[in-house]
């Protein structure tokens, strides 16, 4: 037999670790790596928070799980907190970004097939370059054929955009539309932020048209741009949005939020999980919202996120064979390369013990824990230097 016990659909590499400690990674070979991936996006709290652990190591021993038949009081704990700092009258607590997002298709087809609504509007228009996730409702919102090979036929309902154009998403809309999917700051397609014209836009279609306004942010939500979600920095208010990743700093979680309006297809019986909200993942979860919803912390997100940047434009300057130019906001930033990016993202893993992530576009993305310090940001300048000196593109095959 020549497949391996783990499917193979990940091409893993070499780094291997076994602990983590704050920023660090500690592999199985000794080897300590600076991670400014954060599990793309996740350990919020960086690794082995104290917090964090206690949360869980607590709540383990007094209850893991029961039904989302019961009353949850951890649950409603939760929620509650979400709804007191977000735009959210509501929430379902998920236990992955793809199923926060599936939640979020079912809630706004729902608005349209509730009663006395328009069951006609099915079809959700998304963007180029998106990812919303890996199953199948989530592949079929997104335009990439690479996530699609093999996995044939699509759901239907889906019909896609160029990015942030604005004309193209109102010329989209018709009799069938129920609303817009869509990511403030696209992550795995390379740290591109929509404009403040491009959202403010969708939300105006949207009100004119009462479609649903659903945005996806897994990956840009929780802290990372120095707002607990990354509309706020927009001013603009979806009806429904899909979070996980940061949201629990590492332990599998994710949730779908929903304004009362939003919300209203959504009664008893029509959406379900079995462990979604368990009291484990909402004690996680609660530790990491405590501290993340905290304004003076979220202002240390932004600050970190403006000396990063600011060191970041400056090491730029001095490479501009290599780099284009730097993007994104707070702690969620991308440095547009010149040359294909994947084989520097390898060459600063391999060779300098820094952790970064590839994206689309020739991205390296820069996605480090929130809780930083200066020092850090003095050793990811230190390594990224050290690689992009020593760094020699590879010829083209
Ligand atoms: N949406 C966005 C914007 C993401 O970045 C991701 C994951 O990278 C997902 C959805 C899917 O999340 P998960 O892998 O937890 O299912």
């Amino acid at each position: 037999m020549s497949i391996t016990p783990l499917m193979p659909v990940y091409p893993r590499c070499d780094v291997r670790p076994v602990e983590g400690d704050g920023c660090h990674l500690i592999t199985e070979d000794g080897r300590r790596l600076l991670d400014f991936a954060s599990g793309i996006a996740v350990n919020s709290l960086g690794h082995s928070h104290p917090a964090l652990i206690e949360a869980i190591q607590s709540q383990a021993a007094k209850l893991m799980h029961v039904s989302n038949m019961y009353g949850s009081p951890q649950g409603e704990r939760l929620a509650q907190m979400i709804v007191d700092t977000t735009f959210a009258d509501t929430v379902f607590f998920t236990n992955s970004g793809a199923e926060a997002v599936e939640c979020a298709i079912k809630t706004a087809r729902a608005y349209h097939q509730r009663e006395g609504g328009d069951p006609k509007r099915t079809e959700i228009i998304t963007f180029s370059m998106a990812f919303h996730g890996r199953t199948m409702a989530t592949i079929s919102a997104s335009n990439q054929d690479k996530m699609h090979k093999g996995f044939l036929p699509l759901l239907p309902g889906f019909k896609y955009v160029e990015f942030d154009d604005l004309e193209a998403a109102r010329a989209a809309v018709g009799p069938h539309t129920a609303g817009f999917l869509v990511e403030p700051i696209q992550g795995e397609g390379g740290i591109r932020p929509a404009s403040q014209e491009f959202l403010t836009g969708l939300r105006d279609i949207c009100d004119e048209q009462d479609l649903m306004l659903v945005l996806d942010e897994v990956q840009c939500g929780v802290g990372r741009t120095g707002k607990l979600y990354a509309h706020e920095l927009y001013d603009v208010q979806p009806d429904i949005l899909a979070t996980a990743k940061g949201i629990a700093g590492g332990f599998p979680l994710g949730a779908c939020l929903a304004t009362e309006k939003g919300a209203q297809g959504m009664g008893f019986g029509s959406h379900g999980s079995t462990y979604g909200g368990n009291p484990l993942a909402m004690a996680a979860g609660e530790a990491v919202w405590k501290i993340i919803s905290d304004e003076a912390f979220l202002a240390d997100v932004t600050a970190r996120g403006e000396r990063l940047r600011g060191a970041l434009e400056q090491f730029i300057g001095n490479h501009s064979d290599l780099f284009e130019l730097v993007r994104g906001k707070g702690l969620m930033l991308g440095l547009k390369m010149k040359v294909e990016s994947r084989p520097f993202y390898e060459h600063l893993r391999d060779h300098h013990d820094l952790m970064t992530v590839a994206a689309a576009d020739n991205t390296i993305r820069v996605l480090p824990p929130l809780v930083i310090e200066d020092a850090h940001i003095d050793e990811f300048m230190q390594k990224l230097s050290a690689g992009a000196a020593s760094y020699k593109v590879p010829e083209a095959a």
